[in-house]
């Protein structure tokens, strides 16, 4: 049977999919990834997510042609192993995951990096499936991208794509890798919620905390700016505006340097605030474009939430992977 598996290994939850032959969804399942328990516990749960897709769309894991997961880390995909995952429990050490998954689940096991893989998902069935060349930029806790060049994944010696890390300003902001002036240091939803502590410490009121307690969240997460954007709270419009002029900058810069045919917008952040967010990011490129009468299609990602699990199952090699539209998708 041509059935796949997906599977995005996020920090805070696990989705899962069942690819059926013609591209589409067939089974879905999504768990909690564990706080505790390292690698091994995290394995559990994969396959437990799994099981429960493909128990949905009538299948044992076993008998799926194989399962593609996107994971954050270091990812070698050649040997299968993530290493430096912060966002999962202690896994900072190297650990052999393709192996350790398709033991438990009795089918091939394939490894990508996650922003690479969704990004992948939206070229062959989403927002860019009618571009040969795409930027991907993951806009959430961080700012993740990738790139598609020729109608490929251009991975450079396995670490472009980190658009997260171009500068937008000399000696700026410190960002969380330690360097200054990231562009993410700016944008990513982990910079804005220190700086946003920062200012509160200074004296600068907010209700970003209050709708994070009122949630029981410890995390400014994605709806949580976009409760307190609506409610127009001073210190987040501040700090929004100033990641999409940090976005802007830094995304022209990419497209001055690649020129490709569409930016797709995607991530935590870039999905929940969704279209208006992507016209003003538009917006902001266009005085850094040194060509500006012809700007690149910017765009939302348009598989939603399940769209970094339906990438990861395109790692799945298969008849799939024609570059066909899901069903159901607006143009
Ligand atoms: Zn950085």
């Amino acid at each position: 049977m041509n059935v796949k598996g997906g599977i995005d290994l996020g920090g805070t939850k696990i989705q899962a999919v069942v690819m059926g032959p013609r591209g589409k969804v067939v089974g879905e399942a999504k768990l909690p990834t564990p706080e505790e328990g390292g690698p091994p516990a995290v394995v559990e749960q994969i396959v437990e997510t799994m099981r429960e897709a493909a128990s949905m769309a009538g299948v044992g894991t076993e008998e799926l042609a194989g399962v593609g997961l996107g994971s954050p880390g270091a990812v070698d995909a050649e040997a299968g192993i993530v290493a430096g995952a912060r966002n999962l429990p202690d896994w900072e050490e190297a650990f052999p995951l393709a192996l350790a998954l398709s033991e438990r689940m009795g089918c091939p096991v394939a490894l990508g990096n996650d922003v690479q893989v969704a990004v992948d998902g939206e070229f062959a069935l989403g927002a860019g499936r009618r571009n040969s060349s795409l930027l991907g930029v993951w806009w959430g806790t961080g700012v993740g991208g990738g790139i598609i060049l020729g109608g490929k994944p251009w991975i450079g010696r396995g670490a472009a794509a980190e658009i997260g890390h171009i500068v937008v300003k000399m000696g700026g902001a410190r960002c969380t890798c330690g360097r200054d002036g990231c562009m993410e240091a700016y944008a990513g939803r982990g910079a804005m919620e220190i700086e946003a502590r920062r200012q509160v410490k200074k004296g600068h009121e907010t209700e970003l905390f209050e709708i994070m307690e009122k949630r029981g969240r410890t995390r400014l997460q994605s709806g949580i700016w976009a409760r307190a954007l609506e409610r127009e709270d001073p210190l987040a419009v501040k700090l929004i505006d100033r990641a999409v002029e940090a976005l802007g900058a830094g995304v022209a810069s990419v497209v001055n340097v690649l020129d490709v045919e569409a930016v797709v917008i995607g991530g935590g952040l870039g999905t929940r605030l969704g279209e208006p967010y992507v016209d003003r990011i538009r917006e902001a490129m266009q005085p850094h474009l040194f060509v500006s009468d012809r700007p690149p299609a910017v765009r939302s990602a348009a598989l939603g939430d399940l769209g970094g699990a339906i990438g990861a199952s395109l790692l799945v090699k298969g008849r799939a992977r024609a570059r066909k539209p899901a069903a159901g998708l607006a143009e």
